[in-house]
């Protein structure tokens, strides 16, 4: 195996609920596709994973079935989520010689038995050593925050199954929370907003692109009027309707709030210390949550402090896991350590 030890590459994956992103080690991010997964619903066979898989998303048949196995945040079905880390990593690993080294990224609040789910997926998808990194902790690298130092940093991930909120300093996470209200619940929202409102029966695709064209959580400069297609639930059939991007931002309202709760408890929960530290330096957002607009100036006014909106947010995780995976050493004190079985 030594010979051929030139031939496996070290890898930083984040396998998020709505995306994964590979990182190869002196390359750069070279995978970034729809965390989903086709199935043959006989054989249990996987016939599609990523972009190709979400295409069939929501548009199969009997036999075809697709799944997010990413579920809230964790794996939620074990065989199929090892079934498309292996896919994925065959995609950039043309040759079937094991990766060395694999960095993994974990939501903060995961369980012990979680974490040897995915250290086992990752392990029987060919990684040698597997390391998991807290996924706070991998955006706030990838933004670039000085983790290691005695200064309090917040970091708030909204992702499609969990929102991970963290305070970060010394290279730990001093005090955090995870919520599973995140983008999905944006889009389950939406979807019962026309539902209850409309009749109308719409799916959870067409949510999602209204969610990112129109979604708001602060009054737009121009308000919009969209139209929306999907099922009438009296008549039986498609339907089209008109809706004003106030109504989204009314159907998105629930959810937000939970959110900004979560926010305010957390910083509730912070250490004076730490806290003033947030005071002067602020929130960051990471995450495709992130990007709903006017989430910034929304959290900005219900805290009174600074919040900053994360460079290209859905790729800070797998930035920061690659940049840990470059420098293991450096950074070994922000790795989780998890028991040995
Ligand atoms: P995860 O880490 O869970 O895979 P990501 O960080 O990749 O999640 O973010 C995916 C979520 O971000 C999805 O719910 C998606 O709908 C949402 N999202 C992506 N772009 C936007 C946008 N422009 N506006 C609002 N939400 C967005
Ligand atoms: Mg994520």
């Amino acid at each position: 195996m030594a010979l051929f030890g030139f031939l496996s590459a070290d890898i930083a994956i984040d396998l998020g609920t709505a995306n994964t992103l590979i990182y190869i080690k002196g390359k750069g991010i070279i995978l970034n596709e729809p965390s989903i997964v086709a199935f043959d619903e006989t054989t249990k066979k996987i016939i599609a994973v990523g972009h190709e898989a979400k295409q069939m998303h929501e548009k199969t048949h009997k036999g075809i079935k697709t799944i997010r196995p990413m579920g809230d945040g964790v794996i939620a079905d074990f065989e199929i989520a090892e079934g498309m880390l292996r896919a994925f990593i065959k995609k950039v690993h043309s040759s079937i010689f094991p990766s060395s080294r694999v960095v993994i990224c974990v939501p903060s609040g995961i369980t012990e038995v979680e974490k040897r789910a995915v250290r086992d997926s990752a392990e029987h998808a060919g990684a040698k050593e597997v390391y998991l990194l807290a996924e706070p902790m991998a955006a706030a690298i990838g933004v670039g925050l000085d983790v290691s130092s005695p200064v309090g940093n917040m970091i708030i991930d909204i992702g499609g199954g969990t929102t991970e909120i963290a305070v970060i300093s010394l290279s730990g996470i001093a005090n955090g929370a995870s919520i599973r209200v995140a983008g999905d619940e944006l889009n389950i929202a939406i979807v019962e907003y026309f539902r209850k409102n409309y009749n109308i029966l719409i799916g959870e695709r067409t949510a999602e692109e209204i969610k990112c064209q129109v979604g708001s959580v602060m009054p737009l400069k121009e308000e919009v009027i969209i139209e929306v297609k999907g099922r009438d639930l009296v008549s039986g059939l498609p339907k089209m309707t008109e809706v004003s991007s106030i109504e989204i931002r009314e159907a998105l309202s629930d959810p937000v709030n939970q959110m900004i709760r979560a926010i305010k408890v957390a910083l509730e929960n912070t250490q004076p210390e730490l806290a003033s530290d947030i005071l002067d330096r602020g929130i960051m957002l990471s995450g495709g949550g992130a990007l709903i607009k006017g989430l910034d100036e929304r959290i900005r006014l219900e805290t009174n402090l600074p919040v900053h909106v994360a460079e290209d947010p859905l790729t800070a995780v797998v930035r920061g896991a690659g940049r840990v995976l470059e420098d293991l050493q450096k950074y070994s004190k922000v790795l989780i350590r998890s028991k040995k079985y």
